[in-house]
Order: C-alpha cells, then sequence, then structure tokens
C-alpha cells in the first residue's frame, strides 16, 4: 500500500479549520538562516513572511541561537513562583520602551493569551463586559479574543463573554469616507465612534481595542491623525485605549517601537507576542500600574514568562537595537513601498499599496475595478512560492498579499522580491484581465 503523504496525515488527524497554504500543495519547512528557509526537498526560498512575522529577526541568527542553548542547558522551567532573573530584565526593557505611564509587565504564552489579559483587566477595572473593536480586526483564537475579532472568515461563534461594538477603522479603501480628505475622514470616523458609544452601548466601556496597522485585516494602515481623533472621543468617556502590537511591536513599522506612538497616543495597555522571542511562544501585556493592578485575586500563568522565552526575548531586543534594526526596516520596508508602488503602475491587478515598514499590503482587485481578485490574489502567492518566494495573504475578503520579511532583510532581498513579485504578476495579470473582459 502507498504510504501516506504528510498533508494525508495531517488532514487525518488535524482539525479541518487548521487551514494550511497554498491549497492542495503544503509546503514543510525543515530548516532556516537568515531570511532563507528550505523545504523537505532541499528547495531554499526566501521567507518574506517570517511564519506569520514571528520569525522578526530571521532565522538561526547566531546570538539568538546561542542565548536559547545556553539557557536551555541551564534550567527549561522554574515558574512564576520563583524569582526569574531574565524575565525581570525583558520586562524592565519593556517597560523602558513603552509608551505607557506608571508601566508594570506581565508575560504570557500567545498573542492570544495577552489580548484576553489586557480584556481580564480592562472589564474588572471599568466593571464593563462592553468593548469597542474595529471592523476588520484580529485578536486570536481564545473565547473572548474571537469575539472582539472583526473578521467574519476568523470569528467562528458569536456567542461571547463580551458585549462588542465595531467601530470603524480608518482603513480608507473600502471606508464609506473614502472620498474625503484625511483629516475630514478621520473627522466622520471620530462622530461616528461617538455616535456608536450614545447608541449601542452604555458609555461605561472596558475599553477601545486596535491594531495600529491591522494584521490579519490586511495591513489597513490609518491616515495620521487617526487614533489622536478617536482618543478625543475615548478621553471624554474615560474609555482605556488598548494597542494590540503583537504584529506592529518592536520597531517593525520602521517608525518606533510601537505602531502606536506614531500616531502620538499613550495607550492605556500595550499587548505583544509573536516576534518578541523570534517565534518561540511569548506574550505579554505592558499596563498603567492602576490597570494591572486592579485584580483581586491572584493569577498565574504556569510557563509564561519561562526562562527559555525570556532569554530569547531579551536577545531579540538587544539584537534589534545593536543591529539598528528599526532604521533597517524604515530604509528596506520604503525600498519595497516605493517598489510595489512602481509595480502598482504597470499592473492592473494592483488595487492599492499600503502598509508602514515591513508590513506591506499589496490589495488585489479585477482590473479597473475594486471587486476583490481573491482566485488570483491565491495564484498569485502559489506562483512566487515556485519562483522560491514566500509571502502572506490577509484582508476580510482574503485578497491582499502581506509582504512582511524579518527585519534584517537586505536591500538585495528586497530587490529579488520584487523581481520575483513583478514576473509572477506579469503572469496573473494577463488571464485577470482576459476574465474581466469575457
Ligand atoms: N492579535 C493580533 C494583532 C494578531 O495578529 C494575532 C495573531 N495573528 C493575535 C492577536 C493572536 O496571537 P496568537 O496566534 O499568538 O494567539
Amino acid at each position: 500500500m502507498k504510504e501516506a503523504s504528510l498533508h494525508e496525515r495531517h488532514r487525518a488527524v488535524m482539525p479541518d479549520w487548521l487551514v494550511n497554504y497554498y491549497d492542495d500543495n503544503p509546503l514543510e519547512l525543515v530548516s532556516g538562516s537568515g531570511r532563507h528557509v528550505k523545504d523537505g526537498d532541499g528547495r531554499t526560498y526566501l521567507d518574506f513572511f517570517g511564519g506569520l512575522l514571528a520569525t522578526m529577526v530571521g532565522h538561526d541568527i547566531p546570538e539568538i541561537t546561542e542565548s536559547l542553548r545556553r539557557q536551555a542547558g541551564r534550567l527549561l522551567h522554574s515558574s512564576t513562583l520563583y524569582l526569574i532573573r531574565s524575565q525581570v530584565e525583558l520586562a524592565e526593557k519593556i517597560a523602558a520602551r513603552a509608551p505607557v505611564d506608571n508601566p508594570r509587565v506581565f508575560f504570557v504564552n500567545s498573542g492570544s493569551e495577552a489580548v484576553e489579559t489586557a480584556l481580564l483587566l480592562t472589564t474588572t477595572a471599568r466593571k464593563s463586559n462592553q468593548v469597542i473593536a474595529l471592523r476588520g480586526s484580529y485578536h486570536g483564537r481564545s473565547f473572548g479574543t474571537v469575539a472582539t475579532t472583526g473578521i467574519r472568515g476568523w470569528s467562528a461563534t458569536s456567542l461571547s463573554p463580551l458585549q462588542v461594538t465595531y467601530a470603524h477603522s480608518g482603513y480608507r479603501y473600502r471606508s464609506p469616507f473614502g472620498h474625503l480628505d484625511e483629516q475630514a475622514s478621520n473627522a466622520a470616523c471620530r462622530d461616528e465612534l461617538q455616535t456608536m458609544i450614545e447608541t449601542s452601548t452604555s458609555g461605561n466601556v472596558a475599553c477601545y481595542l486596535a491594531e495600529p496597522v491591522q494584521g490579519a485585516g490586511g495591513f489597513a494602515t490609518p491616515p495620521d491623525g487617526f487614533f489622536l481623533a478617536m482618543k478625543e472621543v475615548l478621553d471624554a468617556y474615560e474609555i482605556p485605549f488598548v494597542s494590540d502590537e503583537v504584529q506592529s511591536g518592536w520597531g517593525r513599522t520602521g517608525r518606533s517601537y510601537f505602531g502606536i506612538e506614531h500616531y502620538g497616543v499613550r495607550p492605556q495597555a500595550i499587548t505583544f507576542a509573536k516576534g518578541l522571542a523570534n517565534g518561540l511562544s511569548i506574550g505579554g501585556v505592558v499596563a498603567e500600574n492602576d490597570l494591572m493592578n486592579c485584580l483581586t485575586a491572584n493569577s498565574i500563568s504556569t510557563s509564561g514568562g519561562n526562562p527559555i522565552a525570556m532569554a530569547t526575548g531579551n536577545a531579540v531586543l538587544d539584537f534589534i537595537d545593536s543591529h539598528e534594526l528599526q532604521a533597517n526596516a524604515a530604509e528596506v520596508g520604503r525600498f519595497l513601498f516605493d517598489g510595489l508602488r512602481e509595480l502598482a503602475t504597470r499592473h492592473s491587478l494592483i488595487g492599492e499599496v499600503r502598509g508602514a515598514g515591513l508590513m506591506l499590503g499589496v490589495e488585489l482587485v479585477e482590473p479597473k475595478t475594486k471587486i476583490p481578485a481573491v482566485a488570483a490574489t491565491n495564484a498569485v502567492l502559489a506562483q512566487c512560492r515556485e519562483r522560491g518566494l514566500l509571502i502572506g495573504k490577509g484582508g476580510l475578503l482574503g485578497n491582499v498579499l502581506r509582504v512582511t520579511p524579518p527585519m534584517t532583510v537586505t536591500l538585495d532581498e528586497a530587490r529579488q522580491a520584487l523581481g520575483m513579485l513583478d514576473d509572477v504578476l506579469a503572469h496573473v495579470t494577463p488571464q485577470a484581465e482576459r476574465q474581466a473582459d469575457s
């Protein structure tokens, strides 16, 4: 009998909703170095998705691998019942960087848990289960975070411990206020937020939860001044601002350590995860002292803040600073952004190029329309893979390419990726044009 393939075995034992990229031909990655990864057959790819933005500084970076190895040889786990030096050190580094007043830091194991923690804190502090989230948001897979996720395709249940209302996100390409200039559109979203609070809540809202650049939402990037305008309304109702920086944290946006800083807002809490440990399980919240300490019972995460994740987190933050990776994200990000905008002038499939730093989204539409080009998006993803380039996709409608290389990416690698994308688009765009004409 023919032996089952890994994909067949995966399908037989894993849930149906745990989808892979590349439909019937998923990829197994077995090793990596820098910005390159290898599959099970020994083929090499340029990794411009970093395992869902978690491989933040690249694969097998010697300084990081070494700190991990050193810690693994000493102690894997002790629990927060004992002092953990690397945990205190990492908390100090985060507290020093975060734009949060009187910061306290708590570590967990994932982004979902981080957002859950922020929801627990803010609902307790405000004695309210009402939350404002944004349309097109993604905040995790746990019960509470699914309830705050504003993308139908990632929101498996309507049952919720929270009462959530969804505000405008500043995603201008498909916004009812998209025809206005940025300032007028920000003002319209601000007025809508006020109306929403007045009509859909009791006024005592636990928090406003927002990603500064929406990740799964397809890198919708609100215009300058957007969150400051929202903050005017939130402050009037004393609603805490929670910035979900699971994707946008640590300098990837090329603007600051946290995406929200660009908007001149000081949130009451920031959630983080993914890239901080370059792919190892990590997560956490940095919150104002009063908010963090509003819990009246003990709380613990058995392996949150474990020595392995903490040693790695420290090594990652040190590496970002010593190699000036924030500046690199800004420089290579600008080069990629300009390159993608140039591709948009030649390939009518591209409706919009947007993003910040190394969080770049390319929204694909049927030529000369704004109709989401979903099949073409999948074709581009698959053909990029054939040419040796891994990128991601997202967006409410699944028609946005996501280009998010590790922060160590070089200009030369960015040039190679643009070349491959150009080739692929030259192939896929005429097919889409023919379909649009027929
Ligand atoms: N928040 C945001 C903004 C995310 O992008 C994600 C993950 N994609 C999460 C929360 C949940 O993180 P995790 O998958 O680690 O639970």
